[in-house]
């Protein structure tokens, strides 16, 4: 019985003894559990921020690279430090550090940098830069930072040639307009005052009235070109989706709305066009492109002169991009100087702008806009525009829009 006893105690005791062995054991591996699993969260936090601070690094070089400015970092000794993509275009160097100077040609830069390190504040000023023969404008900050690594500036170069392009272009165009307007308006004041206070016999009433109305209806012209220019420019300007047309379509259409001006001159108009040519264009605009450049081969042609209108699709294009939808408008008119051949598609220019500015005369005409309408309306199309011509002998226009 005391046998049995002690084997119970014997047991007892060592199932305590287990228990507390399995339980200090079990804590200690909970423990070492939890140890692993702080560590584990430690290590994850220190990679996790090592990740995102690399990510951010990635990011800053990122920003720092792909900016439209030129970016470079300049130190006390006026060397380069750091320059990014658009700097490395515009002043490519071999190696940094680099004498900023050497590397940018520009005193007027240098002069800045220094005043910045020498006032602690930021400079601003504009650049001139000639490269290639071309003149460039630049807004530069320069910016001085004291950091814990030293004393450094950053300089922030912004292009603002085109910017400086488009005011000048704005500027131009208000110009011309007013001045385009001012003698019709001038002439139909002139003559109305005329015919209010003269007692004028009937023809020179009639006459004056006549330049009256021509007047007018040249100032409609112009608006009507004008509007016709701006919604062509505005990029923004919702336009009908390029449409399949049938090109011999469009050129009778084209033809008819020159016609009575034709007519008036005895100028006979043919036209070739494959009659199953079609192409996806925007076939109002071209009807548009088309009647100006008829409307002048008429115009500035004697009267009973031939004008020919032909079109044909060339496969074998020079530049390779395919099919090309080709458009000659040819004359037997007074032809275009070669010194002016490249200016008459700009806004404005006439060549012979004694004549078409005077406003009395029958033949007063043009706004001088019609060519630069074209010219869009073959921008729009990724097509071109060109012209050969022999003063006396005669113009060919061709429009060329790519089909593929
Ligand atoms: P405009 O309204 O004066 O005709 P355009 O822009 O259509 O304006 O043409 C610009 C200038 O180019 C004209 O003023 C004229 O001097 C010249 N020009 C255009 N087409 C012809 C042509 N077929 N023959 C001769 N000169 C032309």
């Amino acid at each position: 019985m005391i046998y049995f006893i002690l084997i119970a105690l014997f047991a007892a005791a060592a199932a305590v003894i287990f228990f507390n062995l399995y339980k200090r054991a079990n804590r200690s591996l909970l423990e070492m559990q939890a140890q692993v699993q702080e560590k584990t969260r430690e290590l994850e936090l220190q990679s996790g921020m090592a990740s995102r601070a690399g990510i951010e690094k990635l990011s800053t070089d990122l920003i720092f690279d792909n900016l439209a400015e030129a970016v470079l970092t300049v130190n006390t000794n006026l060397e380069l430090l750091r320059m990014n993509a658009a700097a490395r275009t515009m002043f490519p160097v071999k190696s940094l550090p680099v004498s900023l100077l050497e590397a940018t040609g520009l005193l007027e830069l240098e002069t800045s940098v220094k005043k910045a390190f020498t006032e602690i504040m930021p400079v601003k000023n504009r650049l001139n830069i000639f490269k290639n023969g071309r003149q460039y404008i630049y807004a530069a900050a320069i910016i001085p930072l004291d950091t814990a690594a030293g004393k450094a500036a950053a300089v922030i170069l912004t292009d603002l040639t085109r910017l400086h392009r488009l005011e000048q272009v704005r500027k131009d165009f208000a110009a011309n307009v007013s001045h385009e307007l001012r003698t019709p308006i001038q002439l139909i004041k002139g003559y109305t005052e005329t015919i209010l206070e003269q007692k004028l016999e009937k023809d020179e009433l009639l006459h004056s009235i006549e330049i009256i109305l021509k007047n007018a209806q040249r100032m409609e012209h112009l608006t009507a070109d004008l509007l016709t220019l701006v919604s062509l420019e505005d990029e923004t300007n919702s336009r009908p989706d390029m449409a399949e047309a049938n090109i011999s379509g469009l050129v009778l259409e084209a033809i008819q709305a020159v016609y009575p001006l034709a007519l008036a001159k005895k100028t006979q108009i043919t036209e070739s066009c494959p009659s199953d040519l079609k192409a996806v264009v925007y076939g109002p605009l071209i009807v548009v492109a088309l009647i100006n450049l008829l409307d002048n081969a008429v115009k500035y042609s004697p009267p009973s002169s031939r004008v020919k209108i032909k079109v044909s699709a060339d496969e074998t294009a020079k530049d390779k991009t395919g099919t090309v939808l080709v458009i000659k408008v040819s004359d037997e008119g007074i032809g275009i100087p070669g010194e002016y051949q490249e200016r008459i598609f700009e806004r404005f220019f006439r060549v012979d702008k004694a004549r078409q500015r005077t406003g009395g005369s029958a033949e007063a005409g043009g706004t001088g806009l019609g060519l630069a309408i074209v010219r869009h309306i073959a921008m729009l199309h990724n097509g071109s525009i060109e012209v050969e011509s022999h003063a006396g002998v005669g113009s060919c226009f061709t429009l060329k829009i790519p089909l593929n």
